[in-house]
């Protein structure tokens, strides 16, 4: 950091091409590509797989904004799908029926550190002819199967910010095996980096301007951050794992929740355990709200554990009304010849999925005896649940949000 400071190098690449050469060799892919944040990197890993107008990209409901937002300003649309309510990830089953011959590409996210089931969806996509773009801002170092989450699909995009488990400050990055994908991801935002290097014929004529007129250039204090978290990720990535599987391990055979986490045996791991959740199951509690469970847990000091999760977005208004550039109808269907809004009721699961999950504590080091204390509010709160019944206020009509995960 002060080394980039005295040689006043903020807005300069050396430092970030070293951190992208790390990074790949971590991620194992052959490219790696920084970017100013996650939502840019998202977004130009839209646009090197050619997401343009008129095009339609499958997105789960249950997200954060930026998985799928910056489709609008490229042209094209989000088309939600609904998530399975274990893995609270998008649903393998709920993908193929929703593509169309404007679908470029599937978004997935490894939603809260839980690796998506990564087989099925690549399996529809190279059989419908579409790319994947994995989101693996919650989910940095995990694993599906063995393979690094963000190197299965054609391109892998991420928030490296600094409320995240890869955390850097403000940035962001692509990742990803495919040269076209990288050379339009440069192309598109880069433009100082767009010049002889590129091979991409089609991407030839056009060096030295940005094709998106965007520059999502990557601080350098972010990129010398990230040099030194990725000497350490994989070290801290263990300690949390250890953590948050002795809090789950400890807890086994509750009645009322679950752990959030993939089998051991499926060799798949849950990275840097991002913003963890349990799932909630009301019908082992004679139907006590996921509310009450809640308040219950705070009263006993666990003050992280808040009731839902990010809220549906295919209920909020930007994707329904909102004219955001003037085409005199909304953004959402501006470009495209069908109305691929989908009104409540559409997405069950996503829309439900509040009322079963909530936030637990993210235990960053292992202290058995601070952990034990957490483990004993849990177990006191179950135990007592019919208490509780008597003065139930019940969920209100909508938990959860579309902002942001709060961080105390
Ligand atoms: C944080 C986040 C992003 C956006 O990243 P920024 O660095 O905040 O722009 C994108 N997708 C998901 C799932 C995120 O949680």
């Amino acid at each position: 950091m002060l080394e980039v400071l005295r040689s006043g190098a903020m807005s300069g690449t050396d430092i970030t091409a070293k951190f992208e050469l790390e990074f790949a060799q971590w991620q194992k892919t052959e490219f790696a590509l920084g970017f100013n944040n996650g939502t840019s990197a998202i977004q130009a890993a839209m646009f090197g797989c050619g997401v343009g107008v008129g095009d339609e990209v499958i997105c789960p409901s249950i997200t954060y904004w930026a998985s799928c937002l910056s489709s609008y300003s490229l042209g094209a649309t989000p088309v939600f799908a609904d998530i399975d309510p274990n893995t609270l990830c998008i649903d393998p089953n709920d993908i193929e029926h929703r593509i169309t011959d404007h679908t470029k590409a599937i978004i997935v996210v490894h939603y809260v550190g839980y690796p998506c089931d990564m087989d099925p969806i690549m399996q529809i996509a190279h059989k419908r002819g579409i790319k994947v773009i994995e989101d693996v801002s919650h989910a940095q170092g995990g694993l599906y199967k063995g393979k690094n989450v963000g190197s299965i699909g054609d391109v892998g995009a991420m928030s490296l910010m600094s409320a995240k488990a890869f955390a850097v400050g403000e940035a962001g990055m692509l990742v990803t095996n495919n040269r076209e994908i990288y050379e339009r991801a440069i192309a598109f935002s880069h433009y100082e980096r767009y010049g002889d290097r590129i091979q991409t014929e089609s991407l030839k004529p056009y060096q030295g301007l940005p094709l998106g007129g965007y520059k999502y250039r990557m601080h350098q204090m972010s990129s010398a951050v990230g040099r030194v978290q990725l000497r350490h990720y994989d070290e801290r990535m263990a300690e949390i794992q250890k953590a948050m599987n002795y809090f789950w391990d400890n807890l086994e055979g509750q009645p009322g929740i679950r752990a959030h986490r993939p089998d051991i045996v499926s060799g798949s791991t849950m990275g840097g355990w991002y913003f963890p959740h349990a799932l909630y199951v009301p019908e082992e509690l004679d139907g006590l709200s996921v509310t009450a469970f809640c308040n219950a847990l705070r009263d006993q000091g666990c003050k992280i554990c808040t009731p839902g999760c990010n809220s549906a977005l295919h209920l909020h208004p930007l994707f329904n009304t909102c004219d955001v550039y003037g085409h005199g109808k909304p953004t959402r269907i501006a470009n495209t010849e069908r109305d691929v809004r989908q009104p409540e009721g559409s997405l069950p699961i996503s829309e439900g999925i509040g009322a079963r999950t909530f936030a637990v504590p993210w235990f960053k080091h292992y202290r058995p005896e601070i952990i034990d204390e957490y483990i004993a509010a849990f177990k006191a709160v179950i135990a007592n649940y019919k208490r509780l019944l008597a003065t139930d206020p019940g969920n209100p009509p909508m938990l959860g949000n579309w902002h942001f995960f709060k961080h105390s």
